[in-house]
Order: structure tokens, then C-alpha cells, then sequence
């Protein structure tokens, strides 16, 4: 039975409006019955879809709904940027288009994603990103401006870097493209995966240049630890994300990345009126170290903490532990081409990848997918739904999230 609408008792504040954030207001607003209040406070009022910016770097047309649409009407949403933060008070400090703020909660959930800049090397003003949608359309403008036969560097071998790179080559022939990784090109995929990687890359014409750690960017160069050059009149930083300072900056437990250190039920280990989801939070997984950022992450630890808050609001007992395990991921090499590797649920590359059309498809549902989840989302607020890891005896192995 649906609980009975109530005067809002409890002022849930989520930060940041894109996978995990949106994912946390529709399914709390949703399933909260009218007892929270659920603000939501994003830079801007589109949603913007992270997995496209390289292709909107690039020029391709990628669709930005509008969040009031996206989110629905049971959800406030305020446009502006938290710049800062009192967890003890319950305060925020909203910087927007009508001036600054300040703005209570009862409890904050920190959803701010993740961020190249600034670059951890020296000359790191130099370089461009995909991480943000001010950075894509910079990198666009600056591609825009080069000539025929400039050198371009991408620099990180993870899967942003390789989206990254593949999407440039393809859309600019005309530049010479650089891949250049401090690993293996394609070394996290099993091995027939990384053949494909690699010769994929080589059929767009990008020079890969593995076993290369950037310690110095310059203007028209990159420098390598072991002493050698790269030219690059315009480099890509795709090497390493890490958390805004928000976190940091308001004295929550953070990691090396400035993400919030978390418990199992997504609260700061050292704020637990504060929860972080998505690429802003660093909670355990199961078999160690740190869930990866991924949308995979993203969606379903949204929809946890919006189980964690709604119990709390609802008095229905502990939502329990996050548990999720990983299927596989998607990796596109331009548009032309892409590789769906399986893993296991602790996000182990393994068994055998696809390469040909139907990665192509996964790839496609993929990036509208994780956009359609939110809709569905709103729609009907227990919906999504994913895996355990299978390391929990306090969790089922595979979840019903409704
Ligand atoms: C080019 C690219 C391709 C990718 N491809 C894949 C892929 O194929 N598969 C995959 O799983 N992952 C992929 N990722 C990673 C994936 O995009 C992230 O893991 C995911 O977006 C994390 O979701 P999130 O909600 O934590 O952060 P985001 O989606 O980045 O949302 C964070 C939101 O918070 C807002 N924000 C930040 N600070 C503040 C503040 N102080 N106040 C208010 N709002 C704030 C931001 O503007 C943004 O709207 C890719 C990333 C990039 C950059």
C-alpha cells in the first residue's frame, strides 16, 4: 500500500544533478510519500549527458533535456553551484544567477562528479578535458582553430582517454593523433579485446604510445619521465579523475581524490547527515578498493541513497548496504566501432568480447540507457534495479530495487 501524502518533514539537499543526483531525487521524491522536501542544485538546467562530451567536443549533436522534464514537478530545482558547505549546520552556500544564498538541510547527498583539473603536472594549464561541459566546448572551439597537420596528444589509456581519442581521429584525419598512456594501450581488456583496441587505432590512424608517463606539458610538447618528447599543439588530459574541492573543502573524510570516504550505507564516515554517490564517493567495494567511476556506479548508488533517506524519513529500518556487481562495459572507437567486454562482478575484464555490431548496439543503448533510467525512473521510482557482487551473505545477489 502507498504511503499517505504528508506535509514534508525532512529537507534532503542533493548537489549535483547528473547520473547519481538525478537518480537520488526522482526515486526519493518518488517513493518518499511527501515526506521530503528534495532540492536539487545543478550549475545549469539541462542535464548533460557525461558519456557524449567527447563526441560534443568533436561537434556531434548531443540532446541536453531539460531537468525540470527530466526530474518532474515533485522535485525543487535551483540553479546555481554549491561553493560552499557546513555539514554541522545543515547550511549550504548557493552561488547562482540571482546572486548568492544560503540554503538548509536536514541531510545533504554529494553528487558533484568528478574533474581532470587542475592537470597534476607542471604546464597542466595548457592542457584540454572532457570531463565537463565548459571544458568539452572549449576543447571543441580550440579543435576548431587548428590547422591541417597539428599535433594532438591525448594523454590516458583508460576508457575516457580511448573514447576520447578514437572520436578526434576520426572526426580530424587531417591532425596527426597521439595516444599516449603510462600503460599498456588496451591493457585492461582481455587480450583479444586489446588486439581489436589497438588495431582499431591504427585504422584511424593514431600513434599510440604506451609506457609513457607525462611529466611536464608545455605548449607544443609533452615531456616524458624516461626523458623523451611528444609534439602536441593541443593535449587532451584524460589522466586521472579526481573529486571537486567541495568535499574537502568542508571537512568531510576524503580520499587522495577528494572523494567522501563512505560507509556501506553511502554516509561520510565522518558526517553522516552527509551522503556521496557517484563519482564524488569512495565507498568500499565488497573484494577492496574503491568502486570504479562509472555510470555503473553512478545510477545504482543514486537510487541507494535515496533507500537510505526514505527509510530514515519513513522510520521502515536501514535500507542496508549498498552491494553492486559489475556486467561488462562499452568502449566506442569513434563511431564506427566499439568493444563490449564482459567482467566480472568485481570489474575484472573477462571471458570474450564482442567487437561488431552488436557492441555497437550495446554502445548505443548504453549512453541513451543511462538517460531513459532517470525518466523511468521518475515514472515509476522503484525501477531500476542491479546485481550484487556476490561477496555480501547480508544482500540477495541480485537485487530488487523497487
Ligand atoms: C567523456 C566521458 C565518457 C565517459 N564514458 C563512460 C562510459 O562509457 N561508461 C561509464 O560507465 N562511464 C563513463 N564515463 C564516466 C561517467 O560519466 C561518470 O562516472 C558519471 O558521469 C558519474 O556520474 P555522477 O553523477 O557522479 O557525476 P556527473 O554525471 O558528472 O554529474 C555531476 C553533476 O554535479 C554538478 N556539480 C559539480 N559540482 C557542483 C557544485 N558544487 N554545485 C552544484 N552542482 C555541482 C556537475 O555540474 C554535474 O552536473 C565517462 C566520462 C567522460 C568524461
Amino acid at each position: 500500500m502507498e504511503p499517505l501524502q504528508h506535509t514534508p518533514s525532512t529537507h534532503v539537499l542533493i548537489v549535483g544533478a547528473g547520473f547519481a543526483g538525478a537518480m537520488t531525487a526522482v526515486r526519493l521524491a518518488g517513493r518518499s510519500g511527501g515526506r521530503v522536501h528534495v532540492t536539487v542544485v545543478n550549475p545549469r538546467p539541462q542535464f548533460v549527458n557525461r558519456l557524449r562530451l567527447h563526441q560534443q567536443a568533436v561537434g556531434r549533436a548531443v540532446p541536453a533535456p531539460h531537468l525540470r522534464d527530466l526530474l518532474g514537478p515533485d522535485v525543487t530545482i535551483l540553479e546555481g553551484t554549491v561553493t560552499g558547505l557546513d555539514p554541522d549546520a545543515g547550511r549550504a552556500t548557493v552561488s547562482g544567477p540571482d546572486g548568492t544564498h544560503t540554503l538548509g538541510f536536514d541531510h545533504v547527498v554529494l553528487a558533484t562528479g568528478s574533474v581532470t583539473q587542475p592537470v597534476p603536472v607542471p604546464g597542466g594549464e595548457h592542457t584540454h578535458a572532457v570531463a565537463s561541459l565548459e571544458a568539452s566546448d572549449r576543447l571543441g572551439a580550440a579543435l576548431g582553430d587548428l590547422p591541417a597537420g597539428a599535433d594532438v596528444a591525448v594523454v590516458g589509456g583508460g576508457f575516457t582517454g580511448l573514447e576520447t581519442v578514437g572520436e578526434l581521429a576520426e572526426a580530424r584525419p587531417d591532425l596527426a593523433v597521439r595516444l599516449v598512456t603510462s600503460g599498456e594501450v588496451g591493457g585492461w581488456f582481455t587480450d583479444r579485446a586489446a588486439a581489436f583496441v589497438r588495431t582499431r587505432l591504427d585504422r584511424l590512424g593514431v600513434e599510440a604510445v604506451g609506457g609513457a608517463r607525462v611529466r611536464a606539458v608545455e605548449h607544443d610538447r609533452l615531456h616524458l619521465d624516461d626523458g623523451g618528447e611528444v609534439s602536441s599543439d593541443l593535449t587532451v588530459w584524460c589522466g586521472g579523475f579526481a573529486a571537486p574541492p567541495l568535499a574537502r573543502e568542508a571537512g568531510l573524510a576524503v580520499d587522495d581524490a577528494g572523494a567522501v570516504r563512505t560507509d556501506a550505507g553511502l554516509r561520510s564516515v565522518s558526517h553522516p547527515q552527509v551522503l556521496a554517490v557517484g563519482d564524488a564517493g569512495h565507498t568500499e567495494a565488497p573484494a577492496g578498493g574503491r568502486y570504479s567511476m562509472s555510470c555503473q556506479f553512478a545510477l545504482p548508488s543514486g537510487a541507494h541513497a535515496a533507500d537510505v533517506l526514505r527509510a530514515e524519513a519513513l522510520g521502515t529500518g536501514s535500507a542496508g548496504p549498498f552491494d553492486l556487481g559489475f556486467v561488462g562495459r562499452t568502449v566506442s572507437l569513434g563511431s564506427q566501432a566499439a568493444v563490449l567486454q564482459p567482467t566480472t562482478r568485481d570489474d575484472v575484464a573477462t571471458g570474450r568480447a564482442l567487437t561488431g555490431p552488436v557492441a555497437r548496439a550495446a554502445k548505443r543503448f548504453q549512453v541513451r540507457g543511462v538517460v531513459s533510467a532517470i525518466g523511468l525512473s521518475r515514472r515509476v521510482p522503484g525501477a531500476i534495479r542491479w546485481g550484487g557482487s556476490g561477496h555480501r551473505a547480508d544482500t540477495t545477489p541480485a537485487r530488487m530495487a523497487g
